[in-house]
């Protein structure tokens, strides 16, 4: 480290490949005193004008601005601040032409130029006490500098310390043709320039300091050394083109090579303009914000080449004006003769890098031709690129192969294109290539920031559900080890044992089963087919009736008419109030629903014997129960039996239907061998308890029965004592075997008159009711309705008689 110091200290001087010695075009250039510029008569002031972004606004439109005042304000070191240079008010703050290739629309601060010039309340000098590198650097900072080389890069930015530094680079090497500013800032300002030097020592503290001017430039050294101190080198160089660059300039002073994608800080460098210098001073000693600089203004159409002070915000127009030989909007170069661009309008202003106006006559149209692939460019090119690539690429839109040659490293020197015997604007190709790669850049950018939260958004929510998994996961474990803890001490977990009781029942359900996802669900199909058995058994029972029926022509057509008898009725109102006027029709119904019933009551004996017998102790116990509540009915009804005889019929019918009933089920029980039998398997024993039985009936019958009191006071009142009568021949036809007809005849006829009495006696007592008047009875009917009964009860106990012999 030391022998290479004392090697710079010493004088050595290194070289870098590649440059070319371009025509300076100096000469005949004023370089006195810079004279400051006519006042114009309005400023377009960008608010940026730097690398980084813009400050905030800090006046409107009709404000009245001083000299120096600042327009924006931002505390942060990449935003420094613009001021009024010169004294006016607003007339507007909109997008104005830019000092740039594109002339893109930039937003300005349009100020009305006004002829009092007062100067803005600047910030006082700092005193030696208050020269810190905090205090410099927020005073470079408010003061709005930026490297006024080309780059634009915020001055407080850049010097604010980082790590130690080994060398501080002063740039007055101006290696470009026709820009001759810093050396006439040099020649007249060089006490300045060295006293930036110093304050920028003062914040950097380098451990060497060098001022790098070309040895063109005689006068600014000898100016430099005059001024200068042992702490500044003061180092005259090689003139090369683009020695001025900043990483040629490093290579040249110290001879370390700044690789691509490194920054001269990297190697522990800095270099700054002596432009940067003497603002730095300026703004520091004297409070002076950054509001104008020196602009050379040169070419073959420029009346006298010489040095200005130019307000920042004046148009190009307005310095070229009154120096110009001819039209006011022949094109400008801003910039030297290599580096610079052609403005596509001479309105654009001058911003705080612009160092040179060049108007030159219109040129003839470029004459390009092919490539020739001479090479002579990459000779040329002083960072070691391949030129004729890049060209290639850059014109084929091949931006990666373009990156990948390090298109991104080219300075834009020209070299390559002041060698190219082609004629080849090979600038001009890198330039577009590198702005669709930047924006390419920033697309990416973005796209990659958005990712980057879609993926934190994402293991966001997958910690989130690991969390809740973890949770629920705690949650069942600890279920488990109370459940356990209660298993321990006997106890069930209320919830678990509930689970386990519906799941269980489900299984075991018969009417259950499983679905394909396990869960239990009812099984209809057995309740199904027991309800269709059901539906054909009472289908098939009916359509037997139905048969069994039919097999009787007369009940047929008894039923038939019968029916057709009781629909006509139903249809009228007034037929149930009207006693039956035929006393054939009525006596034929009478006799079609006897049969019935009597059909209906063999079925109904058939069904309750096929019951009873199908379990004897229990046939023999209905047979008591039937035999105990005829007898309590017949109790019951004391007056329901006058006539004894009628009675001890009735009472000995109920008795032989019960002995008969009980001897089935005796007979049934003796097929079964069952023990509860006994008592009723000897027929005679149930005989005789069944006789026993008739015999108390027939005693409280003869106190009660009263055949005669049947309520007959309607047609359809006229089915009971049927009914009755029904019964009564039913158990006259289960007495058959008493071979006494005779005597059945006579109870029928009884019967029969005790009807018709009972039925005439109704007719003329009967109440009528206040909503229903009583319906009269005609006691002929009542009589032929009697008389056809009887006659029919006789010739069923006939038939059943001629059956039985
Ligand atoms: S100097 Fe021009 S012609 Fe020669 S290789 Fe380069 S681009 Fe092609
Ligand atoms: S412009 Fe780029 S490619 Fe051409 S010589 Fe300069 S650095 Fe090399």
């Amino acid at each position: 480290m030391v022998a290479w110091l004392d090697k710079i200290k010493q004088g050595f001087t290194w070289n870098y490949q590649g440059g070319v010695h371009p025509e300076t075009n100096k000469q005949d250039i004023n370089c006195g005193k810079p004279e400051l510029i006519n006042l114009p008569n309005e400023l377009s002031i960008p608010v940026q004008q730097h690398i980084g972004s813009a400050g905030k606004l800090l006046v409107k439109v009709g404000d009245k601005v001083l000299r120096g005042q600042a327009l924006t304000e931002s505390q942060f070191f990449q935003a420094p601040p613009v001021h009024a240079s010169l004294s006016g008010e607003i007339i507007a703050i909109e997008p104005r032409i830019s000092a740039h290739a594109s002339a893109i629309p930039e937003l300005s601060v349009v100020i009305q130029v006004d002829k009092e010039q007062q100067d803005a309340q600047w910030p006082s000098p700092l005193s030696d006490e208050e020269l810190n590198p905090e205090a410099i650097c927020q005073r470079v900072h408010l003061s709005g500098i930026s490297g006024m080389g080309g780059a634009g890069f915020p001055t407080a930015l850049k010097i604010t310390p980082h790590k130690p530094l080994d060398v501080l680079i002063i740039n007055g090497a101006e290696c470009e043709p026709y820009i001759s500013a810093d050396d006439c800032l040099m020649q007249n300002y060089a006490a300045e320039i060295i006293g930036g030097v110093a304050l920028l020592q003062k914040v950097l503290k380098p451990t060497l300091t060098i001022v790098a001017v070309e040895d063109d430039k005689p006068k600014a050294i000898k100016a430099l050394e005059a001024v200068g101190n042992q702490d500044i080198i003061i180092r005259s160089i090689p003139t090369k083109y683009p020695s001025g660059g900043e990483k040629q300039l490093i290579q040249v002073l110290t001879g370390k090579e700044v690789k691509a994608n490194q920054l001269p800080i990297d190697l522990g460098m800095l270099v700054q303009n002596v432009g940067t210098a003497y603002a730095v001073h300026q703004a520091v000693m004297l409070g002076e914000p950054l509001i104008s600089r020196v602009v050379t203004l040169a070419g073959d159409l420029v009346t006298s080449p010489s040095n200005y002070w130019v307000p920042i915000g004046t148009a190009v127009s307005d310095v070229i004006n009154k120096k110009l030989q001819g039209e006011p909007n022949t094109p400008t170069i801003m910039g030297g003769s290599m580096m610079g661009f052609m403005l596509p309008s001479n309105q654009a202003p001058v911003v705080k890098t612009t160092n040179c106006l060049i108007v030159n006559n219109p040129m003839a149209a470029e004459n390009e031709s092919p490539c020739i692939r001479c090479g002579e460019c990459a000779q040329a090119c002083p960072m070691g690129l391949l030129p004729q690539q890049l060209y290639w690429y850059a014109k084929g839109d091949e931006l990666n192969k373009a990156r990948d040659f390090n298109i991104m490293d080219c300075i834009e020197c020209g070299a390559c294109a002041f060698v190219c015997p082609s004629e080849i604007s090979l600038v001009q190709h890198y330039r577009t290539a590198k702005a669709k790669i930047r924006s390419e850049d920033i697309a990416q950018k973005e796209a990659d920031i958005a990712k980057q939260r879609f993926d934190a958004r994402q293991a966001r929510l997958e910690k989130d559900k690991l969390e809740r998994k973890a949770k629920h996961q705690q949650a069942a474990l600890r279920r488990q080890a109370q459940a356990e803890d209660s298993a321990k001490q006997n106890k069930t977990d209320p919830v678990a044992a509930a689970l386990a009781r519906v799941k269980n029942k489900q299984a075991a359900s018969p009417a259950a089963k499983q679905d394909e996802t396990g869960e239990w669900v009812p099984d209809n199909q057995a309740a199904i087919a027991a309800r269709e058995a059901r539906k054909a058994e009472r289908r098939a029972q009916k359509e037997a009736n139905e048969t069994k029926a039919s097999a009787n022509p007369a009940v047929a057509a008894a039923i038939a008419r019968a029916k057709a008898k009781k629909e006509t009725d139903n249809s009228g109102a007034i037929s149930e109030s009207k006693p039956r006027a035929n006393p054939a029709v009525a006596a034929a119904i009478a006799r079609a629903k006897a049969k019935k019933q009597q059909n209906q009551d063999n079925e109904t004996t058939a069904e309750d014997n096929t019951i009873e017998s199908s379990n004897p102790a229990v046939a023999a116990a209905v047979a008591r129960a039937k035999a105990k509540k005829a007898q309590a009915q017949q109790q019951s009804e004391p007056t329901t039996a006058t006539n004894p005889a009628v009675a001890g019929a009735v009472a000995r019918a109920k008795a032989k239907k019960l002995a008969s009933q009980e001897a089935s089920a005796d007979q049934a029980n003796n097929n079964l061998d069952k023990p509860a039998a006994k008592s009723s398997a000897n027929p005679a024993v149930a005989a005789a308890i069944a006789r026993a039985k008739a015999k108390k009936a027939a005693l409280a019958a003869d106190a009660s029965v009263d055949a005669g009191k049947v309520n007959i006071q309607d047609g359809e009142a006229i089915e009971a004592p049927l009914a009755s009568e029904q019964s009564v021949q039913q158990n006259t036809q289960d007495s058959t075997t008493s071979n006494n007809t005779a005597k059945a005849k006579a109870i029928a006829a009884a019967v029969a008159k005790a009807k018709a009495n009972k039925k005439a006696e109704a007719a003329t007592e009967a109440p009528a009711s206040p909503d229903k008047p009583a319906k009269k009875v005609n006691p002929a009917v009542a009589a032929a309705v009697a008389r056809a009964k009887a006659k029919k009860l006789a010739e069923q106990q006939r038939e059943e008689k001629d059956t039985n012999e």
